[in-house]
């Protein structure tokens, strides 16, 4: 079986991975455009920061990659058509040589990019985005060569959060633009204002409901004010790689994603999808999700290659769950926002809950979760955690009762661990077990 793969981020190579462990004798080949693999795209903020090197979230080159698991990479190469009926793909390298190549089963692992406005003076060199490896090499490139004061981050999303948090401790100037009233577009209202009093606390320069109209040779205007800026980072959401898939056939979801099955098929025979190319679905609901992350890509690609060797693995959706940093807060989400979950026409019952992470007497610190119940069957649709510390394992056993469609006897029946240095005898997930069954703590 000759199976190509078009991507090798983090879907693509851990499709060809999973082909390598279930076949010895498979014949894989993937096609990368870009010259770097199988990277960890979530260090890159703390890579700009200083805190890790660029071998960490670059650990592997094409070569490495092809002798460790037999597979063949080649990167600089671009596929730019698929011809379903004949089962080929098309390309170009960076030299500008044509290719072509023949397979039994195509892997979609194209993945997503970053969006760019296009205002005046967005071509500028002082404008970048954070998606790829080159973009991290020309972000430090740019900040050794030009050593800038003053950076405008566009966006309130996690990896504008987390690199504000980078060039801070590089003691650069931060002014972060949010276009609406609500910063941190996946927490409800909120739970979003804590973040805004901690930027506010730490003295952040933080402009809400103000857009950049023009990036002019010294700032970035936003048609009231010229904010200076040596330094612009658009973090203002991706959109997935779909037009070569999309020309060939392949379907789309509303959300602008590949869809795919449980098998991480695609409507073209031969033709499979994962990461963040990809549509998904809610383990709450089916709702098709678009929520680009590396758990997701890893897991579909994974599936990917079980799948197309004979294996029984089967997707089962996604909850959305995502954990980021921001200061000495920690800030967790899963399932359905209080917001999302009224637009689906759930009828919701929000539960509010503030308890220490652990003994009051062991310097336990606050930690305020917000959950939001389906009335109806009185389980949870979802939560969002802020706190200092311990949200970390509660989000991810709110994850588990979520999926696991738990009511709140299950969840206070839940046999957590305790000891002081730890815990409460009653955690936090505790008390929100008691109050879904109309109790108070
Ligand atoms: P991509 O990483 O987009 O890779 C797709 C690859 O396909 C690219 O290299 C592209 O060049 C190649 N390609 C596209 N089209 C073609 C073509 N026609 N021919 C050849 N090659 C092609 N996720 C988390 O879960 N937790 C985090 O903390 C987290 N932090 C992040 C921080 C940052 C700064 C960023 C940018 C992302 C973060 N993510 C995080 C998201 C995570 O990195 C992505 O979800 C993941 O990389 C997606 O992997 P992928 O392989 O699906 O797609």
């Amino acid at each position: 079986m000759k199976v190509i793969i078009i991507g090798a981020v983090a879907a693509g190579t851990s499709a060809a991975a999973q082909i390598m462990r279930n076949d010895k004798e498979a014949d894989v080949v993937i096609y990368e455009k870009d010259r770097d693999i199988s990277y960890s795209a979530c260090g890159f903020p703390y890579h700009i920061g200083g805190k890790v090197g660029f071998s960490d979230v670059v650990p592997r080159t094409p070569a490495s990659f092809s002798e460790k698991y037999g597979v063949q990479v080649h990167s600089g190469h671009e596929v730019t058509k698929i011809d379903p009926a004949a089962k080929k793909v098309f390309g170009q390298t960076d030299e500008g040589n044509a290719f072509e190549d023949d397979y039994d089963e195509l892997i979609m692992a194209t993945g997503a990019q970053s969006m760019l406005p296009d205002l005046p003076g967005s071509d500028d060199a002082r404008v970048f985005t954070l998606r790829t490896a080159e973009d991290t090499r020309a972000i430090m490139e740019y900040m050794e060569e030009k050593q800038p004061q003053n950076a405008v981050i566009v966006g309130t999303g996690f990896i504008g959060l987390e690199v504000l948090e980078n060039l801070l401790e590089r003691k650069i100037h931060v002014t972060v633009l949010n276009r609406s009233d609500k910063i941190t577009p996946h927490l409800d209202a909120d739970m979003a204002k804590h973040l805004e009093d901690l930027l506010r606390t730490r003295g952040v320069d933080l402009r809400k409901n103000t857009e950049i109209k023009a990036i002019t040779k010294t700032a970035a205007d936003t048609g009231e004010e010229q904010i200076p800026a040596d330094l612009i980072l658009f973090a203002t959401g991706v959109r997935p790689n779909t037009k070569i898939a999309e020309e060939a056939g392949v379907a789309l979801g509303d959300t602008g994603g590949i869809v795919v099955d449980d098998a991480l098929r695609t409507n073209v025979a031969h033709i499979y999808a994962c990461g963040d190319c990809t549509q998904l679905w809610s383990q709450l609901d089916k709702e098709p999700m678009y929520v680009p992350l590396g758990t997701s890509a890893n897991k579909t690609g994974k599936i990917a290659g079980d799948v197309l060797t004979g294996g029984s693995m089967r997707f089962q959706g996604i909850l959305g769950t995502s954990i980021f940093r921001l200061f000495d807060l920690t800030i967790g989400a899963t399932g359905y926002t209080e917001k999302k979950a009224k637009d689906l026409g759930y009828d919701t019952e929000i539960i509010c809950q503030k308890s220490l992470h652990r003994a009051g007497y062991f310097s336990g610190e606050p930690m305020e979760i917000k959950a939001v119940v389906d009335k109806k069957s009185r389980t949870l649709l979802g939560v969002q955690l802020i706190g200092t510390k311990g949200v970390d394992k509660r989000l991810d056993v709110l994850v588990t009762a979520i999926k696991n469609k738990m009511d709140g006897d299950a969840l206070y029946n839940l046999d957590l661990s305790y000891a002081p240095p730890y815990n409460a005898v009653h955690d936090p997930v505790h008390y929100i077990g008691l109050k879904m069954r109309g109790l108070s703590s």
